[in-house]
């Protein structure tokens, strides 16, 4: 049985006396920084001094300093630099600045798990990673509502390590929504695999194959978008809502009776043994050295499938299609809008 936290578990005054160093201030640095500051936490944002961040940072009203300034000033350290340079922050800025019961603060956990940092014995490591992107944790924030977040305790040197991560997930808004506890190992682990095998290259490779089936079967690529993907916001939002049987209650009973006998035979045993096989790759750690080392090469093979995926004729089609159906999306916007006031 899981364990949730919720506000009323957690004493904030493990923060009180705190200063928290916000490394990075993209997509969930700022998000975290503002919350924390609102929340009453002594927040010091750690950017270089020529980033592209600083300024946005201190019209926010954050006081800002180098990562080793910042380190070096706080208790708790909050690592929120993209994964892929943490390895030479921590060894720049973070390390030399460590000391004795400190804690480092993760939103995931790709560099402790795969021993990319590793941390003396002397601090705590714990993680709170909102189940989000960074926008939607401040804006979930601001509205009085949470964002779900996980917990997990790599080390705890102090004896107070999960106290003072829940009195973390608390400042960032996380544990009004509710905070599931699991470990750096799942959460790595699990996280990667969604990305890969489902969220994130599973559907934008189903979304294409459906596309070129029907294009290349003559029909039209405007009908092949429509069909493959701009509907499938519309189904998702639905599971979103209530689960597979709010989705199969709203379409027809065609497409719920065609829906589960074809399914199947797409998404079939084969694609079963590919995704065990993606699956083990994220356990053996094969995925995460090759992206350690397609990173040192500096990014070969990633600069030319992303140019690849820009270059994909359902883009193409997709540019154009939402720029005459713009539109309908603001009357809805605005019709939502009207509802909630
Ligand atoms: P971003 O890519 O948004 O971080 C960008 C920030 O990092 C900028 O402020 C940038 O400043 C700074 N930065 C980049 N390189 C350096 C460097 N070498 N030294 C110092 N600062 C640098 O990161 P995310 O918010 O996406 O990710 C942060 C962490 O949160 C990651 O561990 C990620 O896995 C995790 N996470 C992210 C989620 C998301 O939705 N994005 C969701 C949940 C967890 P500069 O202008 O100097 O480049
Ligand atoms: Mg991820
Ligand atoms: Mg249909």
């Amino acid at each position: 049985n899981t364990e949730i936290y919720y506000d009323d578990d957690v004493d904030e005054s493990y923060l009180a006396n705190t200063t928290v160093a916000v490394l990075g201030y993209g997509s969930q640095g700022h998000a975290h920084a503002l919350n924390l500051h609102e929340s009453g936490v002594d927040v010091i944002v750690g950017l270089r001094e020529d980033s592209s961040s600083r300024a946005a940072a201190q019209e926010d009203g954050l006081t800002v300093e180098t990562p080793e300034e910042a380190c070096a000033q706080a208790d708790v350290i909050s690592v929120l630099v993209p994964d892929t340079v943490q390895p030479t922050v921590y060894e720049n800025a973070i390390e030399p600045n460590l000391e004795e019961g400190n804690t480092l603060q993760f939103a995931h956990g790709f560099n402790i798990h795969y021993n990319q940092i590793q941390p003396p014995e002397h601090v705590d490591v714990t993680m709170i990673a909102p189940k989000s992107p960074g926008h939607l944790v401040r804006r979930n924030y601001e509205s009085d509502e949470g964002t779900p977040g996980l917990l997990a305790i790599y080390q705890d040197y102090t004896g107070d390590a999960k106290e003072r991560a829940l009195a973390y997930g608390k400042g960032i808004g996380c544990t009004r929504a509710g905070v599931v506890e699991t470990t750096f190992r799942e959460e790595t682990e699990t996280d990667i695999f969604g990305e890969q095998a489902v969220l994130c290259g599973g559907i934008a490779e189903l979304i294409k194959v459906g596309y070129e089936t029907l294009v290349d079967a003559g029909y039209s690529p405007e009908m092949a978008y429509f069909e493959c993907m701009n509907e499938m916001k519309l189904i998702v939002d639905l599971m979103y809502e209530g689960g597979l049987g709010a989705m199969w209650d709203s379409v027809s009973d065609t497409a719920e009776y065609g829906g589960l006998t074809r399914g199947d035979d797409v998404i079939d045993d084969h694609v079963r043994e590919n995704m065990e096989e993606v699956l083990e790759q994220v356990q053996n750690g094969e995925f995460a050295t090759e992206w350690i080392a397609e990173n040192q090469a500096n990014r070969p093979v990633y600069t030319q499938l992303n140019q690849a995926e820009k270059d994909h004729e359902i883009e193409e089609v997709g540019e154009r299609l939402r720029a005459l159906f713009a539109w309908e999306e603001s009357e809805q916007e605005t019709e939502s809008d009207d509802e909630r006031t």
